[in-house]
């Protein structure tokens, strides 16, 4: 929940460590922060529900129950908290730790090399918030991935478009195309509850490649509206795997005649970047042919995306989150601020997503942003619709 002050639990036997952990946590607005020596400790506190927990963050080499034990301890025991770990570890190893936690069941929100500094820290915890955020509603209807595709083979998704505007000159620099679908008994179906399906149990490309066929058909028609502008398409990094994606993506923009520098592709930053080798022939061969690249939700995923910035991306998206707690949040503002700075020796566009008030319109103003993007301006609409909210924007602004 962005915004939420949270509980944290910090795990460390180092005394001054501690100390200094506690302190850095103030600094991100923390409404409880508990502490323990060991895993022991730490496991005690958890299972307190007078000590609400909401992030552990522990170190590794401990005495009496180590990280390592404590991470599967945890695991078994079914409570459920987010946690960092951070250790003096070699890289390697904090990597193999990841895969440990992860096949543990652990929410994990990232492995930090120590000594610890608010710099690496503020930003895994802000992917808590996200995390949170995006986690589907206990109420939503679950899909397998067997009605998904069932859906996409009948035609039942469709893009809807939500407009980014370049707030110089509050010009329409075009539109984000987000799936839906519009499902015969539920209505209409936000991604979450399709997406992690069909990156999980595979399937993506077919959505992918539906998406990227009915927005650049779209994308086709603008022109005889007099309008233009870019669209923005969602690429999950796992597509990125196979090296055919550049080339078939290509193949779909050439058929309906559009301009690959009218097509930008949306990545988001990942962990998940399995074969790093194939995505970075396929971002770079997308970059060739001209389309735009975009790092989606910047500043919640992993350091591995620092190599992908070398591949010329034209474009920065600073999470959502991060814009939504600037106003109260002083590690927000510190990675906001310093997101823009980075676009800006890029010399790369930056959009912010999330832009729900006036008052974060003025702030990201004030902050240099280039484009941005949020409910402020309008919701992801479906095309005909978003063809006559241009026409009245243009002619109101
Ligand atoms: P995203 O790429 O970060 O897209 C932005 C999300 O924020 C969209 O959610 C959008 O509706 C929402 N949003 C826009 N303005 C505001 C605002 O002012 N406040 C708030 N609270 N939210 C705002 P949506 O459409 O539910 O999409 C969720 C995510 O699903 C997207 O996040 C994207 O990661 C993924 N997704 C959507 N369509 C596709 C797709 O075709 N392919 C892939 N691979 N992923 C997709
Ligand atoms: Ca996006
Ligand atoms: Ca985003």
């Amino acid at each position: 929940m962005p915004g939420k002050r949270l509980n944290f639990l910090v795990t460390e036997d180092h005394d001054f460590q501690r100390r200094m952990l506690v302190r850095m946590l103030r600094g991100v607005d923390a409404n409880a922060i508990y502490e323990a020596s060991d895993g022991m400790g730490a496991l005690a506190i958890l299972q307190d529900p007078s000590k609400p927990v909401d992030i552990v963050i522990s170190d590794l080499d401990m005495p009496g129950m180590d990280g390592m034990a404590f991470v599967r301890n945890l695991g078994e025991s079914g409570v459920s908290v987010s946690i960092i770990l951070a250790s003096a570890l070699d890289r390697n190893l904090l990597a193999s730790i990841q895969t440990m936690a992860e096949a543990y069941g652990i929410n994990l929100l990232g492995v930090l090399e120590k000594p610890l500094t608010p710099e690496k820290l503020f930003p895994i915890i802000a992917r808590h918030s996200t995390l949170a955020a995006r986690l589907p509603h206990p109420t939503d209807p679950v899909f397998s991935l067997e009605e998904i595709l069932a859906g996409l083979r009948d035609g039942e998704f469709e893009p809807y478009y939500q407009p980014k505007i370049e707030m110089a000159t509050r010009r329409v620099s075009g539109a984000e195309s987000l799936a839906r679908w519009h499902h015969p008994q539920f209505g209409l179906v936000a991604p979450y509850a399709f997406i992690p399906t069909l990156e999980l149990q595979g399937g993506i490309d077919t959505l992918t490649d539906t998406m990227v066929d009915k927005t650049v058909a779209f994308r086709r028609t603008w022109a005889a509206h007099d309008i233009d502008g870019s669209v923005s398409i969602n690429l999950s990094i796992r597509s990125l795997v196979d090296v055919q994606t550049a080339d078939r993506l290509m193949g779909l923009v050439r058929a309906h005649h559009v301009a690959p520098r009218d097509v930008v592709m949306e990545v988001t930053e990942s962990a998940l970047t399995t074969d790093v080798g194939h995505t970075l022939e396929n971002l770079a061969r997308l970059r060739m042919k001209g389309f735009g690249l975009s790092i989606d939700d910047y500043g919640t995923g992993y350091s591995s995306m620092q190599q992908l910035i070398r591949i010329a991306f034209t474009e920065l998206k600073i999470d959502q989150s991060f814009v939504a707690n600037a106003s109260r949040q002083e590690s927000a503002r510190v990675i906001l601020e310093a997101s823009l700075g980075m676009a800006r020796k890029l010399n790369i566009c930056s959009v912010a997503e999330g832009v729900e008030t006036q008052a974060d319109w003025d702030m990201l103003v004030q902050l240099g942003c280039h484009t941005v993007q949020g409910y402020l301006i309008a919701r992801p609409m479906p095309c005909e619709e978003y063809l006559d909210w241009v026409k009245k924007w243009t002619q109101s602004n």
